[in-house]
């Protein structure tokens, strides 16, 4: 049994979560691969309908609705539009199991890239790159670790299984 904390406190631990993963990954993984800055095809990553899996849990979805909340009015409707477009191209909103779903991230604005980077960027997002050799890959555990932790998060602020959604459903739902 966990202890229950509040929402707002589980964000703030999420935060803390998020910023360790992405230290340890950037010190010690990402200088083995391309730096995004001299990308050809930035956002290709994010935008490529046949590769992009990414799911959030409730507690991630709550950060992201916050930081889209921050954003302003106008990019706040790019978003709304998007997701609106994705769900419907992809029918992720049909899907029965949307585990293998895939779909072009509604959260990737040209020019400016993820709105979400600083904010309430998902787990495997952060420790994605791209990698000329799969030794140099960041293994698998260390997302698992970290998932099992926001898992645990999300049962101690919601007190039952939240499960997982793709990122344009998740969206939706918030906003
Ligand atoms: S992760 Fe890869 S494809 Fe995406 S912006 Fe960086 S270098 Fe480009
Ligand atoms: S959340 Fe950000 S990094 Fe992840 S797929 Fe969407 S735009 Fe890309």
């Amino acid at each position: 049994m966990f202890r229950p904390i509040s929402e707002q406190n589980a964000l703030a631990n999420l935060e803390a979560l998020r910023s360790d993963f992405r230290s340890m990954i950037t010190d010690v993984y990402e200088h083995r691969a391309k730096a995004c800055a001299v990308c050809e095809t930035p956002g290709a990553c994010c935008l490529d309908e046949h590769f992009v899996n990414v799911h959030v849990s409730r507690l991630e979805a709550a950060a992201i609705g916050k930081a889209i909340a921050d954003l302003p009015a106008q990019t706040k409707k790019a978003v709304r539009e998007r997701t609106a477009k994705v769900i419907e191209k992809y029918k992720l909103d049909e899907a029965i199991d949307t585990s293998t779903a895939t779909y072009a991230c509604p959260l990737f604005e040209k020019g400016t890239g993820c709105l979400v980077h600083d904010t309430a960027k998902p787990l495997p997002c952060i420790m994605h790159a791209c990698y000329s050799s799969e030794a140099d890959l960041p293994p698998d555990e260390l997302l698992d670790e970290a998932e099992l932790a926001v898992n645990k998060l999300n049962e101690q602020t919601y007190r039952r299984p939240t499960g997982q959604l793709p990122i344009p459903l998740a969206i939706a739902k918030l906003i």
